[in-house]
């Protein structure tokens, strides 16, 4: 018999997959009794426990071309196998064992969850099926760049956003956080741009466009990112170092400078890093977040290059990641909190380690902020402010706000004064360890919360408000609110502001970001124009270059109508894609009539340059 020529591809694809990369997944059950309403998997009957990919990147068609061959886990032996897709084409589906298609029907589309693929599988215990594959232009998790937005304006750029489930719109994938394989990938790249992915292990031969990427630790798949552009790489020393196009190299590796004191500050507080290298690939602006934990290489927002390294905790917060989110995930959406609400107190706990705690302080004051915007917004009684959310029904990324961050780091403050700060410390090691590699939903943390700090402290539930702080709206009376000695001084000259109009310049000369992000929000609601101009002129907002500074500005300057800053509005809103910084000025401007023609003709400009996560949270808005 003669093989198809797409049973050559495939010959030749099994070959390369199997020969290139020996699967390393381990065979340990997963959490798989857990169910996850935002997937279509039965991992009790059939998981996928190793993905091997083969991808070809072309950037004329924006398309990836794909090969993905699952390594399956039949536990029940049956003779179905449950994945999830969302705006892939599919274009056949073979069993390794014959060589054979085999048969397979999408189910019936969700919004936002896509359709989910049945495939008839053989009733071995352990088999491989390989599915070849499209995106479309509708693949929401990549985002193509045209060569103008990126920062070198030659080359366009493509990277991938997986979190929370859009890793199924490109490749076929098992898409819940309680699912975890270990994966490879080939890619392939047509030019001479570079290629990266949140792998332990990676090699390239650029003469032929070929990489190589291995992550031998079983991850979820919202974990599995890959980005490709003109990309260069500065080492920090032997284990960090920053990826970005070659214009933003050297202002990139001098801003994280500090990451691998970042890194030993982190071991030193929960324990050995586990995944080798931790690296930064810093994206052009259009990146919808500030960062994004993917194993290995963090996914960084060029909006944290300040110039004087005064934003890296985002870095110190994704490196946290490792531990928490990356090690011990979130079984469902609904448990993000455990993501978050650990990562942020971890994140607090480095910056503290490396510039005292004071500095740490203005951090979890400026985090209460927000936290207490969100709860004014949202409503102390609303169900949107549970540390456990319910998602079921909903998109994950329209539940999330920065209750799961911020009420989530004052419910582990709150344990650390409990017990105090020794006996903490040895439990969320310990919980790490025990815990690592694997899911971890709130009720499975409450257990072990009970039994490996409470009890053997002698503490009641009751008394830790284990369930207020969790299944509770608000916050439980008589919690304790972060303060901060640094910033009484921009508090006071804030109030004085208010009160006078006079701001004495020579106190602020010593101020870090922080003091004067808290400066601008300390500062009466309205503020009339005469104000804002003296403001602007004494300290240039409009034109700051620190970006976390110009959004609080921009955003007063909206409410107060300050016109001169309009300007500077377009081109923040045009350029920059971070959803924390666009949603909120878009929310504003539609607070009246001449904003919202403003926001309109903003949004018509910038849309394109937006993330569809970005993009999709604005159109909300309207
Ligand atoms: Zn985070």
């Amino acid at each position: 018999m003669k093989p198809n020529p797409i049973q050559w591809i495939l010959i030749f694809t099994i070959f390369s997959l199997t020969f290139s990369c020996k699967e390393k997944s381990k065979e340990k059950d997963q959490n798989t009794m857990i169910k996850d309403w935002h997937s279509a998997a039965k991992p009790e009957e059939a998981v996928v426990t190793h993905e091997d990919l083969d991808l070809k990147i072309d950037f004329e068609k924006k398309v990836i071309e794909g090969i993905a061959m699952l390594s399956v886990w039949n536990k029940s032996k049956g003779t179905e196998l449950y994945i999830d897709t969302r705006n892939l084409e599919i274009t056949n589906i073979f069993l390794e064992k014959d060589g054979n298609k085999t048969e397979f029907e999408f189910l019936e589309e969700k919004p936002f969850m896509g359709k989910p693929l049945k495939i008839k599988i053989s009733n071995s215990e352990k088999q491989k099926v390989i599915i070849v594959y499209k995106t479309t232009q509708n693949s929401d998790a990549l985002q193509w760049l045209e060569p103008s937005q990126t920062a070198g304006k030659k080359h366009p750029f493509l990277f991938t956003q997986g979190q929370a489930i859009l890793s199924r719109t490109w490749f076929p994938c098992q898409d819940s956080p309680g699912i975890r394989f270990t994966w490879s990938a080939n890619v392939n790249l047509k030019n001479e741009l570079e290629a990266i992915m949140s792998s332990e292990i990676r090699s390239a031969d650029s003469t032929t466009g070929r990489y190589h990427f291995e992550m031998p630790k079983p991850v979820p798949a919202y974990l599995v990112a890959l980005a490709a552009g003109n990309l260069a790489f500065q080492k920090i020393d032997d284990r960090t170092g920053v990826f970005a196009e070659p214009e933003m190299l050297e202002k990139s590796a001098y801003e994280f400078g500090e990451m691998g004191k970042m890194v030993s500050a982190a071991e030193k507080l929960y324990g050995q890093y586990r995944w080798g290298r931790y690296d930064v690939l810093v994206l052009p602006p259009s990146f919808p977040f500030g960062g994004m934990e993917n194993p290995c290489v963090t996914f960084a927002t060029p909006t944290i290059l300040a110039g004087d390294r005064s934003l890296t905790s985002l870095i110190a917060h994704e490196l946290a990641h490792s531990w928490s989110g990356n090690l011990v995930t979130n079984a469902t959406w609904d448990d993000f909190w455990l993501n978050e609400g650990f990562t942020v107190y971890f994140e607090r706990r480095i910056m503290e380690e490396l510039e005292g705690k004071n500095y740490a302080d203005m951090l979890a004051v400026l985090g209460h902020q927000e936290l207490t915007g969100t709860l004014e917004d949202l409503g102390n009684k609303s169900e949107s402010t549970h540390l456990k959310l319910k998602l079921t029904g909903k998109d994950p990324d329209d539940g999330m706000n920065d209750i799961a961050y911020e009420k989530g780091y004052l419910f582990l403050y709150h344990l650390e004064n409990l017990v105090g700060r020794e006996k903490w410390d040895a439990f969320v090691k310990k919980y790490f360890d025990d815990n690592a590699f694997q899911s971890m939903t709130t009720e499975s943390f409450v257990e072990y919360l009970k039994s490996n700090l409470l009890h053997i402290n002698q503490i009641s539930e009751e008394k830790a408000a284990v369930a207020s702080w969790i299944y509770q709206p608000g916050l439980p009376a008589g919690y304790q609110i972060p303060s901060s000695l640094r910033f009484q001084s921009a508090g006071n000259a804030a109030q004085k502001f208010g009160q006078t109009g006079k701001i004495d310049k020579s106190q602020t000369q010593m101020w870090s970001s922080h003091e004067w992000l808290h400066f601008l929000r300390a500062l009466p609601k309205t503020v009339d124009k005469t104000q804002m101009a003296v403001l602007d002129d004494n300290f240039n907002f409009t034109q700051s270059g620190n970006n976390e500074i110009l959004f609080e500005w921009l955003n007063l300057s909206i409410k107060n109508q300050y016109l001169p800053a309009y300007l500077a509005l377009d081109k923040f809103l045009t350029h920059i894609g971070r959803r924390k910084f666009v949603l909120p000025l878009y929310k504003e401007l539609l607070k009246t009539q001449e904003g919202k023609a403003l926001a309109t003709k903003i949004f018509d400009h910038s849309k394109a340059n937006y993330h569809s996560v970005t993009r999709q949270s604005v159109e909300g808005l309207f």
